[in-house]
């Protein structure tokens, strides 16, 4: 007989192509009326429609939402946020953009509307990750939780291939992990089972044609998904060795998502065999890890840690880094298989699977 604890966050989720024209009645459906609308600079064109569909609802536009939330940047945006008598926060963007908002709801109480336009999932998760000097820290409050999250297709359609495919893949390792999670449970697994089968689905046609609304709602829908599986159980190996490569050692968060799913995979396949058997099934194939490894492949997707930057010297420390106040894992982490798995990832090799 099962026995499993299953936490939820609240959260309304709106979703459907056009949508986040709503987004002045959603504004009032939270008494607010003087609303702070956050993006990255490459963002601030899609912002200002957003902004002007607000009309006299918008306080002002804020394109200063950058990479990894660092904590002199929210300092000087709170200023703006105190100076415009800001109600709430309207974050148009992937995790960085919502990533400042998140920050600035932490330090004011404010209400927060998440647009999302990539796949990364930290709209539904109570999460935040602050990096001050050189260090990255992650809190969970639920003070940093979205009260709305609008999932507008047509808010994704200019997300470039490359960056949608590894995006995409970001969101397939969150529902990977959840399938073999300490707290996994049957209704996360089915929401991970449908997360995986969406993306998978629904990516290789959005590398052929990055216009395919079809395919793009598909994505968002498992993207969904998956953020909601991080956002209620916890990760495993895969999110520990992402930490530790984009916190260290600065390499590219959604990429490297990307090319070390089918390594941590393999090394934890003999432990949650479960998981690899509603992997493969939702990836059609007969082996999990190989299957993540050919569909980075056919997403274009880079292969090795090198070509995302990494320095060969560094990987004892990556080791050693891993290894430190470690998540746990299905299979107990061991040196000398971690020490073959960032080899393998580092030259972009196959799997290891013993
Ligand atoms: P990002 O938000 O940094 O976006 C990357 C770039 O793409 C930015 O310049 C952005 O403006 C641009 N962009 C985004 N959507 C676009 C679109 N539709 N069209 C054109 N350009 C677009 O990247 P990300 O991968 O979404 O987020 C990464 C960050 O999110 C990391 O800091 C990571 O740690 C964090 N994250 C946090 C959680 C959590 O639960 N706290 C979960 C996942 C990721």
């Amino acid at each position: 007989m099962q026995t499993f604890i299953y936490n939820a966050l609240p959260g309304r989720i709106v979703f459907g192509a056009g949508r986040s024209l709503e987004v002045a009645s959603e504004l009032e459906r939270l008494g607010a009326n003087r609303a702070l609308v956050l993006c990255s600079e490459a963002q601030a064109d899609a912002a200002q429609t957003v902004a002007i569909s607000l009309g006299t609802l918008c306080a002002g536009v804020c394109s200063e939402a950058v990479m990894h939330t660092p904590v002199v940047k929210t300092e000087h945006v709170l200023e703006l946020v105190k100076k415009l008598e800001v109600d709430c926060l309207i974050a148009l963007g992937g995790g960085s953009a919502i990533g400042l908002s998140k920050a600035l709801a932490l330090r004011t109480g404010l209400p927060q509307i998440a647009i999302p336009t990539t796949y990364a999932g930290s709209e539904v998760t109570a999460v935040l990750g602050e990096t001050a000097d050189g260090v990255k820290r992650t809190q969970r409050s639920l003070e940093v939780l979205p009260e709305v999250v609008i999932y507008d297709v047509e808010q994704t359609l200019q997300l470039p291939a490359s960056m949608s495919a590894a995006s995409g893949m970001n969101a397939l390792a969150h529902a990977a992990e959840a399938l073999y999670s300490q707290d996994a449970n049957p209704l996360v697994s089915q929401l991970a089972t449908q997360a995986i089968e969406a993306l998978a689905s629904s990516l290789p046609t959005i590398v052929r044609q990055p216009h395919d609304r079809q395919a793009r709602s598909q994505a968002q829908y498992g993207a969904w998904l998956a953020g909601t599986c991080l956002g209620v159980v916890g990760m495993s190996l895969h999110h520990k060795l992402c930490h530790v490569l984009g916190g260290t050692f600065d390499l590219p968060h959604a990429e490297t998502h990307a090319a070390m799913l089918p390594h941590a995979m393999a090394y934890n396949a003999e432990a949650a065999p479960q998981a690899m058997a509603v992997i493969a099934t939702a990836l059609q194939t007969h082996n999990a890890p190989f299957g993540l490894f050919e569909l980075v492949k056919n997403l274009n997707l880079p292969l090795s840690l090198k070509q995302l930057g990494m320095q060969e010297s560094d990987l004892p420390l990556a080791l050693e880094l891993t290894m430190r106040d470690a998540y746990w894992s299905p299979r107990p982490l061991e040196k000398n298989a971690l020490h073959t798995l960032l080899h393998n990832a580092y030259h972009g090799l196959a799997p290891f699977t013993p």
